[in-house]
């Protein structure tokens, strides 16, 4: 028997197999919370946005308040 757990959403109490987090209706949820799609972001944060002075510079300023 597959090992399951509930699902993650709020009020949600379908249950859904590891290693999931979020049933079929919730799936898209499951993305968010991927720590894959996590270090993908980061990559995005540290690379991508950091590739020119230019884009740095626009980076730091929206981080700006
Ligand atoms: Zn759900």
């Amino acid at each position: 028997m597959a090992r399951v757990r509930r699902c993650k959403a709020n009020g949600c109490f379908n249950m859904v197999e590891l290693p999931k987090h979020y049933c079929a209706k919730h799936a898209d949820q499951e993305r968010v919370y991927a720590p894959r799609d996590k270090q993908a972001t980061h990559r995005y944060n540290t690379v991508t946005r950091n590739r020119d002075d230019n884009k740095r510079g626009q980076y730091n300023f929206y981080r700006t308040k």
